[in-house]
């Protein structure tokens, strides 16, 4: 099979699909890989290297997408790419389809079949190709939430670890899932006081294993989160309900809870947001404020540091783009229900249910 790689063109997105390690496995498999013309360079891979492990550069997306079936890419495709897309397409990429109707329209419109990182499950239900993701932006949460604390930058002017005889500030977190996880790992790394608040009571359990009790575990109820929300110095939204939009576990009335120029972090922002008040921001211009409350709402955090992102992404993802390439689209996914979980769009319709209710469309 034909494989393309397209530079991604999303704002401040310097992460690519496919590294020459990649490249390496798809030739060995008898494959062929095209990769634009400096995909790879802002995650420091020159062409180069690509072309030593046997892919052909070409010179746009364009080119891209007329020479090859299987579209291997970072991000959702931009309005220049759905355009590009054709009913032979494979496309298999994030998409985060629940919020954006327009985007789902597009694919729909162009017949391709379109596969979600973030919806493809493991045998343990686990999302595979979001994991990696996950960690990297949990950790930043907490990194850009401590430094959007800082008085020049909007923030209550606050250090979050504290020092001797001074008490360290509050971290809440809501959703202790990978992203919960990590962001709670940098917070007591920093010596934040950290509570991590999660539905899912196994969970819960798991969490106080994980971190040895060095975070409070709480039940995500209203009240308490209420009653945490007029301490917390930092917000972190970090909830997934697999493929849909996220709920609003913040409302705008629940901001006047919270101490003036306290933090929100609303890592949940790819799949619509947690927080009502949330909407997207890019790395160049990442916060805005509501009510006294600095929101951070950054919807592709890991495209900030490519050179890790990019390896752990594609390390992930890369056995499933060889079976997608070697197996042929149907074979691939009729030989794993979890690859087939993240079948999201194929001739004309949304094949995933999440979605589908959603936007209230056919399924
Ligand atoms: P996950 O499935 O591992 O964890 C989500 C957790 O949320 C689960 O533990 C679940 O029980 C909990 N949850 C669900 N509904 C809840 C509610 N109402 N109240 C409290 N907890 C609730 O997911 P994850 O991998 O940690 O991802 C979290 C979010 O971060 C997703 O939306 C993901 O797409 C997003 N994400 C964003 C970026 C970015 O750049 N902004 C990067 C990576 C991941």
């Amino acid at each position: 099979m034909r494989i393309g790689v397209p530079t991604e063109i999303k704002t401040d997105e310097y992460r690519v699909a496919l590294t020459p390690a990649g490249v390496r496995e798809l030739v060995d498999h008898g494959h062929e890989v095209l990769i634009q013309a400096g995909a790879g360079k802002g995650s420091a891979i020159p062409d180069a290297e690509y072309v030593e492990q046997g892919a052909e550069i070409v010179a746009d997306a364009e080119a891209v997408f007329a020479g090859a079936e299987l579209i291997v890419k970072v991000k959702e495709p931009q309005p220049s790419e759905v355009a590009l897309l054709q009913p032979h397409h494979i496309l298999f990429t994030y998409l985060h389809l629940a919020p954006d109707s327009e985007l789902t329209q597009g694919l729909i419109d162009s017949g391709a079949t379109c596969i979600a990182y973030e919806t493809v499950t493991d045998p343990r239900g686990r999302l595979p190709l979001l994991a990696p993701m996950s960690e990297v932006a949990g950790k930043i949460a907490t990194q850009a939430g401590a430094f959007m604390l800082e008085k020049p930058l909007g923030g209550r002017g606050l250090l979050l670890g504290g020092v001797p005889g001074v008490a360290p500030g509050k971290v809440m977190i809501i959703g202790g899932g990978v992203v919960g996880l990590t962001a709670a790992e940098v917070a007591i790394g920093m010596g934040a006081e950290t509570y991590i608040f999660d539905r899912n009571i196994d969970r819960l359990r798991e969490l106080d294993f994980l971190l040895n009790n060095r975070a409070s575990t709480v039940f995500s109820t209203t009240l308490n989160v209420e009653r945490m929300l007029s301490e917390a110095d930092l917000v972190i939204g970090a909830v997934l309900v697999h493929g849909a939009k996220a709920p609003h576990v913040i409302k705008r009335e629940q901001l006047k809870l919270m101490k003036e120029n306290a933090v929100l972090v609303d890592v949940s922002i790819d799949q619509g947001g947690c927080f009502e008040t949330s909407r997207a921001t890019t790395h160049t211009d990442p916060t805005y404020e509501v009510d006294g409350v600095t929101h951070y709402c950054v919807a592709n955090m890991p495209g900030a540091v490519p050179i890790t992102s990019t390896f752990a992404l594609t390390n992930a993802t890369m056995p499933y783009v060889v079976k997608l390439a070697t197996e042929g689209v149907e074979g691939a996914l009729q030989a794993d229900p979890g690859f087939l979980a993240g079948l999201n769009v194929a001739a004309g319709k949304v094949t995933y249910e999440p979605v589908a209710r959603d936007q209230g469309r056919e399924y």
